[in-house]
């Protein structure tokens, strides 16, 4: 599903495996992105929509896994042996995404085994996506809420493009389980308003399109 000239909506429940987040994929700056890997249980289905999209799983460059979640990150270890992209993740969930917190990662919730990636890089608010573009087009937001170590991806071409909020699990839900946080989830989704974005790209509701729309989306969990 293409979203904007650069964004397509690769993977979700009713595009690949009916456990698997939503599933972006990104070219920006030269790189081809994922954002998130869905749960690992329909691994020819992703390939084939990222195919269909004109690219390839083994072309990605970086894999962006937003938190530990296992709709996120289960399929993670087969987007690494495909393509050997770099995985970043925030220093927050990192333990659970390499496997050393199973309990972070809602693997039970799934009925689900785990298998670990190991975070190549960390990343936290503020920072670019690709270092050294230090030009505010692909920029990190530490949303802590749902997980502590929750991302949002910030992609703003400029111009007339789109500007484009991958924030995922927006929505929540909290759990102590996960060292969910109520406060910080508010704080997080009120930096979230404050970005303004056209679409938000989001972890289970798919993409919301305009501007009072995504605005409106996120208000309702306020
Ligand atoms: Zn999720
Ligand atoms: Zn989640």
């Amino acid at each position: 599903m293409k979203i904007t000239s650069s964004v397509h909506m690769v993977g979700g429940s009713n595009l690949t495996s009916q456990m698997d987040c939503c599933v972006y994929l990104l070219e920006a700056k030269g790189k081809l992105i994922l954002v998130d890997a869905g749960a690992g249980q329909d691994v020819k289905g992703l390939s084939d929509n990222i195919a269909e999209a004109g690219y390839d799983l083994s072309d990605i460059d970086i894999l962006l896994l937003t938190h530990g979640h296992i709709d996120h990150i289960g399929g993670a270890w087969v987007v690494k042996k495909a393509s050997g992209c770099e995985v970043v993740a925030h220093e927050g969930d990192k333990r659970a995404i390499e496997g050393y917190d199973c309990s972070k990662t809602a693997a039970d919730v799934y009925g689900l085994e785990y298998r670990p990636v190991k975070v190549d890089r960390t990343i936290g608010d503020g920072e670019a996506l690709i270092p050294g573009e230090q030009d505010g087009v692909l920029n990190a937001i530490h949303i802590p809420g749902h997980t502590p170590g929750s991302l949002a991806l910030v992609y703003d071409p400029g111009g007339i493009e789109a500007k484009v909020l991958f924030a995922q699990d927006v929505h929540g839900p909290l759990s102590d389980e996960w060292g969910s946080n109520r406060e910080e989830w508010q704080r997080s989704l009120a930096r979230l308003l404050s970005v303004g974005a056209d679409v938000l790209c989001e972890g289970h509701y798919g993409p919301i399109r305009s501007k009072e729309r995504v605005e409106s989306f996120i208000r309702g969990f306020l």
